[in-house]
């Protein structure tokens, strides 16, 4: 006799991909439990728009918990008690992680451009990795949809690889600051075109969301609803619905399977009592982020999977990627003591750089494949470590009133220039399971194995030449902190992470199949970057997310199937 199980879908993670995946299963009238492994988050009691750095313990410096900054939103970070992970010899990476409702989009920037049809086929123009079993028009109405619901200001301009957005889908941008068109005519100077910035923030209320009155710091969450984060819209909203149920504090272990191999619920421990429970469903949905998701599923082997879910093309945990970065700030003597022009906005970027190089490539000009894009940070608005920092109160500037004299002078005149670039998965990066190093919950660890070829390498000094070329024609002055970032790129760490459980046209070279349910066991659906077949150097949150609206309609009508039917399963 089958017995009903306890809920129709079982949401794993409630950050970019397990939010919209909770949101479009419940509005389509299942029952869905949301697992949680952080803890409770509510942005509007606990962010700390209006309080200034003095306000925090030691000036707003990092606590054991508060990562990179007393006052971001990152409950979390690269260390978490009772989960710690391992590094293979010769390797060193830093996995940032959050446990708070949420997830990281209580901290994310918001920057978020869509991937373009170059880079759903990159295989296909360049010979290297894999291509995508999907093309940009598969996903182009998902893309729709996942920006309308998020609430984005951009524009359209029509650049190579970077798709616009169909008329009354984006917000209005907020105008360029004094400093972006300074910077703008900086990279104009070397024939290197600026676009609006596509960005996660209303400049326009959306439903009870209010618009930005750019006054405060982004970087820590958003009490008003402006800066998207799923603990201000898509979790609320699924809740109205009235059919999820959220738990946090719970921490999956392990996807439980039957004898035919097919997910049946999960076991999770509770964080704060140490309980484990078993919960049943239909279907489950993996959205802990790429490396948890991966580790989730290596750590369920079973009677019918041996070795863990989704093994059979020895793809999981392969192809596993992170941004090409590299990051100089510079300080500019023309934007000293000068009048106020127009400073307001948010504290991100309102343009940034695409990527220029497509011809040069083609003509075999560049020593390396793909490409990057820049993010410039600067302004009056304030913005720890970029508009204030040792550059405006240094005492090589004087003491007293003449140090006081220099602050004002010099406030507003510091430039960030960060360059995020492809990073093309390769055999030496990769993540398994270490048997011998166990959490709080007795399953083993994370195991980061990384490497980067010479076309990173070289791409990484593409972009430190070309941020020094255009930071000299600005008349600008590279800030010491340069030289320990210097070239010395590896990629293995940052907070794009991607693969471990690619999707692909096969169950031979791939985990998932090209709406994101695992070839193996077909009622595990896996809604975050781990199915990413390669990583565009365009931040992959708004993709994340398209792809899980896409994964879960799919999955939504699968159950409504069952449902008709009269099935349990
Ligand atoms: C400071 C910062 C700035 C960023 N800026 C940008 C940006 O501008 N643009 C962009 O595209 N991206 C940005 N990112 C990255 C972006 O936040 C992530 O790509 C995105 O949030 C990933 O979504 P996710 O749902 O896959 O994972 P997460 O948001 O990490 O959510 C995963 C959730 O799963 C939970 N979980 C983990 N393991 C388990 C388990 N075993 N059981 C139950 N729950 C579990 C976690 O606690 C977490 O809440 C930024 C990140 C940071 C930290
Ligand atoms: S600047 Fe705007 S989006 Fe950013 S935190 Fe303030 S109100 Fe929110």
């Amino acid at each position: 006799m089958s017995v009903t199980p306890e809920f129709d879908v079982i949401v794993v993670g409630s950050g970019a991909g397990g939010a919209m995946s909770a949101l479009t299963l419940t509005r389509a009238g299942h029952r869905v439990l949301m697992l949680e492994a952080g803890r409770h988050y509510d942005p509007v009691a606990e962010t700390p728009m209006f309080n200034r750095d003095i306000d925090a313990p030691l000036g707003n410096l990092p606590t054991e918990d508060r990562h990179p900054r007393f006052f971001d939103p990152i409950i979390g970070g690269a260390e978490i008690e009772g989960e710690p992970y391992v590094c293979a010899d010769g390797t060193q990476y830093d996995w940032v992680r959050t446990r708070m409702l949420g997830g990281r989009t209580n901290a994310w920037w918001g920057f978020a451009p869509r991937f373009g049809p170059y880079d759903f086929k990159s295989r296909s123009r360049d010979g290297l990795g894999v291509d995508w079993p999907v093309t940009y028009n598969d996903i182009a109405p998902y893309y729709d949809r996942t920006e309308e619901m998020v609430g984005m200001f951009g524009s359209s301009e029509g650049f190579e690889n970077e798709p616009g957005s169909p008329p009354g889908i984006l917000q209005p941008p907020p105008p360029l600051r004094a400093f972006e068109y300074f910077v703008q005519a900086g990279f104009a100077s070397l024939g290197i075109p600026s676009k609006v910035a596509p960005t996660a923030i209303l400049t326009q209320p959306l439903e009870d969301r209010q618009a930005c009155f750019y006054s405060t710091h982004c970087r820590r969450g958003c009490s008003i609803g402006a800066k998207f984060q799923t603990t201000t819209s898509f979790i609320p909203m699924a809740l109205r619905t009235g059919n999820l149920t959220l738990r946090t504090d719970a921490m999956v272990i392990r996807v439980n399977t039957d004898a035919d191999g097919r997910a049946t619920g999960v076991t999770y421990g509770d964080n704060k009592t140490g309980e484990r429970s078993d919960v049943t469903a239909r279907a489950v949905v993996l959205a802990a982020s790429t490396f948890e998701t991966a580790r989730i599923m290596m750590n369920s082997k079973s009677g019918s999977h041996p070795d863990g879910l989704g093994s059979r093309s020895g793809q999981l945990g392969r192809n596993i990627a992170n941004t090409v970065n590299y990051l100089v700030d510079a300080q500019f003597p023309l934007l000293e003591d000068r009048p106020r022009y127009n400073e307001d906005g948010v504290s991100v970027p309102h343009m940034y750089i695409p990527w220029w190089g497509y011809k040069d490539q083609k003509e075999g000009k560049l020593e390396f494949t793909r490409g990057y894009h820049f993010q410039v940070y600067g302004g009056m608005s304030e913005v720890p470590g970029v508009t204030t920092g040792p550059h405006i109160v240094n005492p090589e500037l004087g003491y007293g009133a003449q140090l006081k004299a220099a602050a004002r002078r010099r406030y507003g005149s510091r430039i960030r220039f960060e360059m995020f670039g492809e990073m093309i998965p390769n055999a030496q990066a990769y993540m398994d399971i270490d048997q011998s190093v166990l959490d709080k919950w007795g399953s083993p660890v994370v195991r980061f194995h990384w490497g980067i070829s010479d076309s990173e390498r070289a791409m990484a000094r593409h972009g430190m030449e070309t941020a020094h070329k255009v930071i000299d024609r600005m008349g600008g002055v590279i800030l010491p902190q340069d030289e320990a970032i210097g070239d010395k790129t590896t990629g293995a760490g940052g907070l794009h992470e991607t693969g471990s459980a690619r999707m692909g046209d096969s169950p031979d070279n791939s985990v998932v199949n090209n709406v994101s349910q695992c070839w193996d066991v077909d009622n595990l659906v896996l809604a975050d970057a781990s199915v990413f077949a390669s990583h565009p150097h365009k931040n992959p949150t708004l993709t994340i997310m398209a792809l899980s609206l896409r994964a879960s309609e799919a999955l939504a009508q699968r159950i409504a199937v069952q449902k008709s039917q009269g099935g349990v399963q």
